[in-house]
């Protein structure tokens, strides 16, 4: 069988910029402000660093104004719910964005819940994944938005296909599947209690694997032809001692030889999110304006 066609996630995710940036340019120009997305970091923890300064370094490339609130791990919910209120309040902020996991002791449901819902640009405001789930307009979490993109870049219609959805987090496996629902897919949601999850997932023609078990699907796993979307991030040993590497959910090598088209890890998922993060913030400041 032949090679998959790769999914270019680097560049699909330049064009979705590259289009939110011709949308912020008209929004500025009719608004006499740029949209503005907050993004609070509380604590250390060193990917969330590095994302945060991912997120307002592509935030600015785009037109957009990005501000930052880098708190210590020793804040207190008080303060972060002050800060979360300031924001809501504050009308040249259109998206807030609470960078998760937050420090021990802090309620992340509790400052997602009193994030307004109208600047949830993550979308995980219960209000938000409703909204989803109900099939209304609403702000859709970052990752599973870029990897249905990323499925559609393949075939514009997703209508009529068996879709297996690995993992049921309400930020990921979820929103994944309202909106595989949403395109007309058959969708399965399986976790780690289904029963013969290898003939589940055969069954699909597109698979979105989001379980954080590295190569966990196997090439025997996919049914000839098949969409494959691999969301995992697994940081594993690599080749040479003390080196690691990224690997996704699903055995990539054995995968590409039986799928119609897969993406990488990295350069998959990965570049969709925020791509998809700035298509919210100027969806949210475009909506926030109508309503005015
Ligand atoms: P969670 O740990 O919250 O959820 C994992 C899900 O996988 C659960 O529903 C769990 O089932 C299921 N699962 C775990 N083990 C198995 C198994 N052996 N068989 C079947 N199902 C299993 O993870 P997330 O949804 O937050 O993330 C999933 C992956 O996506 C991670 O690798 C993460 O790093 C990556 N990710 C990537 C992003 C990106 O930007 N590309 C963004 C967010 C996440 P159960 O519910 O029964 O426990």
């Amino acid at each position: 069988m032949a090679e998959a066609r790769l999914i270019d996630g680097k560049r699909i995710a330049e064009t979705v910029r590259a289009d939110v940036a011709a949308g912020v340019a008209r929004f500025a120009a009719r608004a006499g402000r740029p949209p503005g997305l907050a993004v609070v970091l509380v604590g250390e923890d060193p990917a969330s660093q590095v994302y945060v300064r991912s997120k307002g370094k592509q935030t600015v490339e785009a037109g957009m104004r990005s501000i930052e609130h880098k708190l210590p791990a020793t804040t207190s919910q008080r303060e972060l719910l002050d800060l979360v209120a300031a924001l809501n309040r504050d009308d040249a902020i259109d998206g807030i964005l609470v960078q998760l996991p937050l420090p021990p002791g802090l309620d992340a449901g509790a400052v997602i819940e009193a994030i307004d819902p109208a600047k949830d640009v993550d979308g995980f405001h219960p209000v938000n994944a409703g909204r989803l789930a109900i099939g209304a307009p609403s702000l859709v979490p970052c990752t599973p938005l870029g990897s249905v993109m990323l499925a559609k870049s393949v075939s514009a219609s997703l209508a009529g296909m068996e879709a297996v959805v690995l993992g049921r987090s309400t930020i990921v496996g979820k929103p994944v599947a309202q909106l595989l629902l949403a395109e007309d897919c058959t969708v399965t949601i399986a976790h780690s209690k289904t029963r013969h999850l290898a003939d589940v997932v055969r069954r699909a023609d597109l698979v979105v694997a989001a379980v954080g078990r590295p190569e966990m699907v196997r090439g025997d796993w996919i049914k000839p032809g098949a969409v494959v979307i691999d969301v995992g991030i697994n940081r594993v040993a690599g080749a040479e001692p003390g080196k690691t590497k990224l690997v996704g959910d699903v055995a990539f090598d054995e995968a590409s030889r039986i799928a119609g088209a897969i993406t990488p890890v990295p350069g998959g998922v990965g570049p969709m999110t925020i791509a998809c993060l700035l298509r919210n913030t100027l969806t949210a400041a475009e909506q926030r304006a109508e309503r005015r």
